[in-house]
């Protein structure tokens, strides 16, 4: 199994809320689905951007969209008791079950 590996940190200068993290996490993977369709002129508008910086967006807007689900993940675990490791574990387990692996 091939996996890739990133550490995140916590954003220790703000006080995030499961609510305050999942409209930010929407927020994100709008910003991500802009930069695929939007600065790729999947809408139909001209690009002014080269196709690396538009990949050089995108990449930056995953690592938000990541950013933001690991803050999620925290305020699961500080303030919900949920064990993220033993979630993962199941995750990837299910993953397994569904033949994605
Ligand atoms: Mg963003």
């Amino acid at each position: 199994m091939q996996n890739k590996t990133i550490t995140l940190p916590k954003l220790t200068n703000l006080s995030p809320t499961m609510e305050s993290t999942a409209l930010k996490l929407m927020e994100e993977t709008g910003e991500l689905a802009q930069a695929i369709g939007k600065f790729r002129g999947l809408n139909g508008e001209t690009v002014d951007l080269a196709e690396e910086q538009v990949v050089k967006k995108i990449t930056e807007e995953l690592l938000d969209v990541a950013q933001t689900a690991v803050s999620m993940m925290f305020v699961l675990e500080e303030m919900y008791g949920v064990n993220i490791d033993t979630a993962l574990e199941e995750h990837i387990a299910k993953l397994a079950k569904k033949g994605y692996l």
